[in-house]
């Protein structure tokens, strides 16, 4: 048997001709070459394997912030042939038992910090915390590893956002096609140094690790994402790209800019909308580097805006890149014209296989459902207007919550704003707002209301506006609707 394609097939490619190159810098553990990282991956594989029985199929649950044990967990269970599944680190304990169960895990290999969320698990998965993860590979059995029969798959956890996370099954068929949709659209190079503060148990970080092992990378990892420390950390390890998430932008433009502008040549985006206006402001103070990736769980990324196409369009998700099919549908299925608002269906070889339960996702002509409904305009850049679920009916009226949200984060007050539909006697649903301004800063209702019908119709304007301290957002900076109905101060 020869190892074929997967996060562990890659390590050793990568291993194999770059040895003593550094894979990983963490802010933890410090700096380890591919080689040794392969060779801790193996030992990690081997013990898990002799002393907790992990097997070919068998299930790896993997609860751990962005770190080289998370790295290393995923490796391990690659080399065994076992599929890992990826937690969101926001689940709470009784979540966590249902994705346990759900997926029937094994093992769960989780940071010290979630011992707490753990306590409920049933005793036959095996608990690996950061200390016996290293008496692990300490104490593994020398015997060499075989490539397995299958290769393993990740499961990657959808985030949440509008119900309980679905298990996502992805295959990983080749990293050719990911690699060359990704190039032709933004530049990056063999051996460049990345640093990655999207979290990896989401499908963009995840992404991003495979990409930085299939380019030879240095990767550098932070548990946790602060943004003094990414700026100080883009200089000090001399990083050409940062794989992040949207909110993640705008906390970087609320701390004071660094005398010398970073190095980085790519800033690449994903997991949610971009707010209007945040683009160009981004890109004034740290130059036209910023790409933003619009996809999923499920379909991967299906379209990419280079730094040219935000400066035209703020707001824009760009185009599909090579390989990669992108139709907009109406509900029968036919093509929209230009400019009209219909279904996202993608088409290319990244698609998910299937949830690990429930239904799929709509087929068409080798396309796929994404669940998000957009537009395009005369050049064919891409608009996501919002997910098919979002979107408000007053009235009899369609508002898509985005449209909103991008107007008022344009008041001078606004620091960030989140809309959402609301169930309403008369119209149905209605709109309410949830404006977060900045320190010192005040702002009421009415005046909201009345910016909105300045430039919107009425049926826009949010009957609701509330101003909470700060938005509720998942690790992927997704703000979660179901916590912001609870906010009434
Ligand atoms: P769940 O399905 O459990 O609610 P989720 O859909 O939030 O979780 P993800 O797969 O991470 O989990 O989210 C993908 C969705 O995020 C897309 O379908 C789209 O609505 C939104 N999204 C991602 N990237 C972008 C982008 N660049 N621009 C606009 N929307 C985006």
């Amino acid at each position: 048997r020869k190892w074929g394609y997967s996060l562990a097939g890659e390590l050793r490619q990568a291993a194999d001709r770059d040895p003593d190159r550094v894979a990983l810098v963490d802010d933890g553990y410090g700096s380890i070459t591919y080689g040794a990282l392969l060779r801790r991956a193996e030992r990690l594989a081997a013990a898990l394997r002799s002393s907790l029985g992990l097997e070919e199929g068998r299930r790896i649950g993997i609860l751990c912030r962005n770190h080289g044990g998370l790295v290393e967990a995923c490796v391990a269970a690659s080399l065994l042939g076992a599929d890992s599944v990826l937690v969101n680190t926001g689940l709470s304990g009784p979540q966590l038992d249902v994705v346990a169960q759900e997926q029937d895990l094994r093992v769960l290999i989780y940071d010290a910090e979630f011992a707490d969320r753990t306590v409920g698990l049933p005793a036959h998965i095996h608990r690996v915390d950061e200390r016996r993860h290293e008496e692990l590979i300490a104490t593994a059995p020398p015997e060499p590893l075989r490539p397995p029969a299958r290769s393993g798959r990740t499961i990657v956890l959808t985030s949440g956002t509008t119900g309980a996370p679905k298990g996502a099954r992805r295959r990983t068929p080749s990293n050719f096609g990911p690699l060359v949709s990704i190039i032709d659209r933004i530049p990056l190079n063999v051996h460049d140094r990345m640093l990655i503060t999207a979290p990896i148990f989401h499908t963009w970080g995840y992404a991003a690790l495979q990409l930085g092992f299939g380019l030879r990378a240095t990767i550098v990892l932070h548990r946790r994402f602060d943004p003094v420390a990414t700026l100080r950390a883009l200089d000090r390890h001399d990083c050409r790209a940062l794989f992040a998430v949207p909110v993640m932008l705008q906390r970087l433009l609320e701390v004071p800019p660094p005398a010398r502008r970073p190095p980085v040549e790519v800033v690449a985006v994903s997991g949610s909308a971009l707010p209007g206006g945040l683009a160009p402001r981004f890109m004034d103070l740290y130059g036209d580097v910023l790409y933003n990736l619009y996809g999923s769980t499920e379909v991967s990324w299906a379209s990419i805006a280079t730094p040219a196409d935000l400066r035209r369009a703020p707001t824009t998700a760009g185009r599909p890149p090579h390989g990669t099919r992108l139709a907009i549908l109406d509900e029968h299925g036919a093509p929209v014209p230009r400019g009209r608002t219909g279904r996202i269906f993608v088409g290319n070889d990244m698609l998910f296989e299937g949830y690990t339960s429930g239904n799929g996702r709509e087929r068409r002509d080798g396309l796929m459902d994404t669940g998000d409904l957009g537009h395009l305009d005369e050049h064919g850049l891409l608009y996501v207007d919002g997910r098919q679920d979002d979107m408000i009916v007053s009235g009899g009226e369609n508002v898509f919550p985005s449209e909103v949200e991008d107007l008022l984060a344009g008041l001078p007050q606004v620091r960030e704003v989140a809309v959402i539909g609301v169930p309403d006697q008369e119209y149905g649903q209605r709109l309410a707002a949830y404006v977060v301004l900045h320190r010192g800063e005040t702002l009421d209702a009415e005046a909201v209301r009345e910016y909105v019908r300045h430039y919107r119709a009425r049926f826009s304007v949010p009957r609701d506006v509330y101003f909470p301290p700060y938005l509720p957002r998942n690790a992927t900076g997704k703000v979660v609707a179901r916590d912001l109905r609870q906010y009434r101060g």
